[in-house]
């Protein structure tokens, strides 16, 4: 028999102790654990290699535990008893698999939240992108001819229709459609941007950072606060291939500001023959319908009114106010968007079909006038009367399990920098736990499965309804109940 690392350090530190209630010649050998009974059959979750790893980790964390004097015989006889091996190797597993990419319960009224997937898709996008994910698909091919076509002609159809572009393509994230279009217009040429746009949203996009990226020579004009098209126009040489405006996203100018006319920008691409393009962001598509959700988000851009403006291209994320799957998604007039797909940068940005296929169904949601059915937009939209049952439903499950909540007036976020310092009113749960700290219980809510994500404010955790989803509810109520207060007596 192999001796393992372990088995030594124990028969020598066994022989230091004495008497029969030596913990450490109770812990079992790393192969015993394997053979148990409840044990083996986790290898077909995770496979024979893994779950020895996992065996020697319990092991050792159980020998550390002798070592501090956390553990004795009595102890470690109790997590031997029957079953017991069984149970804390599962719980190993399961640990191991809670770190992946699982479903989560948002109650933290931030909707479009980067850290949480941002938007989630309508039940029925979610069923197109489940169907040709487990499937062939007509991705690249007409049905008709049996020619080779392009995968994103279709988006390109319904972008025309929804926000009267001339094409449209769509690659991964916004990120890659602002890269593509700065690479495909300007690169080894100078792109113009305001000081007042070299903003950086989310940590690793910076517009600078993205122009060097692309091969483009970054030439910034105007002051952070005032830029005027006369400084665009003085920034012209034989080098410039791009004059571009950024959406600042989550930061914002106020005061003695003025930021460049987008139809001017255009106007003045066009006469000197420079592409112009503009980083809208979180693309806003409206359609007269849905007039309320412009006004809750506070005078964000539409993707139409930029499309008008007459700039070559429009540059947008999928997953903000559009609620759909990640992408980005470039929008203009063809001669453009045909630069950009012939670009070898395409190539590597490009959308898989599952995006494609959740795309093309949320578009098609909106073109029907059922843009408001969209889950994100639905939040967005909701009222304060309309989250109030939901509240109330919380609050009185919460007090029935021994917590302390109660119903306030809060507010909710957009995120993901769409619509800067809008905050949209509603109820909010705050809960109270006597026995724990606020920190405490948010940090036991997103150790449980499904993990529970909700604020801290106040010394209090704070459940806002107006994130939750169908079936959220009772799964933040269960999870509650696990959690239920310690009651004296
Ligand atoms: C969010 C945003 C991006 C990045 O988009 P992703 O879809 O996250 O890659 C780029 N530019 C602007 C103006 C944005 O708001």
């Amino acid at each position: 028999m192999r001796r393992l690392p372990w088995r030594r350090h124990s028969a020598h530190t066994a022989a230091m102790a004495s008497g029969t209630d030596n913990p450490y010649r109770l812990l079992p050998a790393v192969d015993e654990v394997l053979r148990d009974p409840g044990v083996a059959p986790l290898a077909r979750d995770v496979g024979r290699a893994v779950l020895r790893t996992f065996a020697q980790r319990l092991v050792e964390g159980w020998r550390e535990e002798i070592r501090a004097g956390e553990l004795d015989s009595s102890g470690l006889q109790a997590r031997l008893a029957e079953g017991g091996l069984g149970a804390a190797m599962g719980d190993l597993v399961q640990r191991d698999r809670a770190r992946g990419i699982r479903r989560a319960v948002n109650v933290s009224g931030v909707v479009l939240n980067t850290g949480l997937g941002r938007a989630p898709v309508h039940p029925e996008v979610a069923a197109r992108m489940e169907e040709v994910a487990g499937s062939f698909c007509v991705l690249e091919v007409d049905r008709v001819s049996g020619e080779r076509n392009r995968r994103d002609d279709r988006i390109s159809e319904l972008l025309a229709r929804l926000v009267g572009c001339e094409a449209g393509i769509a690659v991964n994230n916004n990120a890659g459609a602002a890269l593509l279009t700065m690479h495909a217009l300007a690169t080894g040429q100078e792109a113009v941007v305001s000081r007042g746009e070299l903003v950086e949203i989310g940590g690793s996009f910076r517009v600078p950072e993205v122009m060097a990226a692309a091969g483009v020579r970054l030439v910034e004009v105007g002051a952070t606060n005032r830029t005027r098209i006369s400084d665009y126009e003085a920034a012209l040489t034989a080098e410039t291939g791009l004059l571009m405006k950024v959406h600042p996203s989550n930061f914002r100018v106020v005061g003695f500001t003025s930021e460049v006319d987008p139809a001017a920008m255009a106007e003045l691409g066009r006469r000197h023959e420079v592409a112009t393009a503009w980083d809208l962001g979180s693309g806003l598509i409206e359609l007269p319908s849905m007039k309320a959700l412009g006004e809750r988000v506070g005078g964000e851009t539409e993707v139409a009114e930029a499309v008008d403006s007459g700039v070559d291209v429009v540059t947008f994320s999928g997953d903000k106010l559009l609620g759909a799957p990640q992408a980005g998604l470039c929008v203009g007039r063809r001669e453009a968007i045909e630069r950009l797909r012939r670009d070898p940068m395409y190539r590597a940005l490009r959308c898989d079909k599952v995006a494609l296929a959740g795309l093309e169904a949320t578009l098609e949601l909106l073109l029907a006038g059922r843009g408001d059915e969209l889950p994100s937009r639905r939040m967005l939209l909701a009222q304060p009367e309309e989250l109030a049952p939901s509240a109330g439903r919380v609050a009185e499950g919460l007090l029935a399990l021994g917590f302390q909540a109660k119903v306030e007036d809060g507010q909710s976020q957009p995120g993901s920098g769409s619509a800067p310092g809008v905050f949209l009113a509603g109820p909010i749960v705050r809960v109270v736990d006597p026995s724990r700290s606020a920190a405490t219980l948010a940090g036991a809510l997103r150790a449980l499965d499904p993990p529970v994500f909700a604020r801290i404010h106040d010394d209090a955790v704070q459940l806002d309804p107006r994130t939750l989803l169908e079936g959220d509810e009772e799964a933040l109520l269960e999870a509650f109940g696990r959690l239920a207060p310690q009651r004296e007596g």
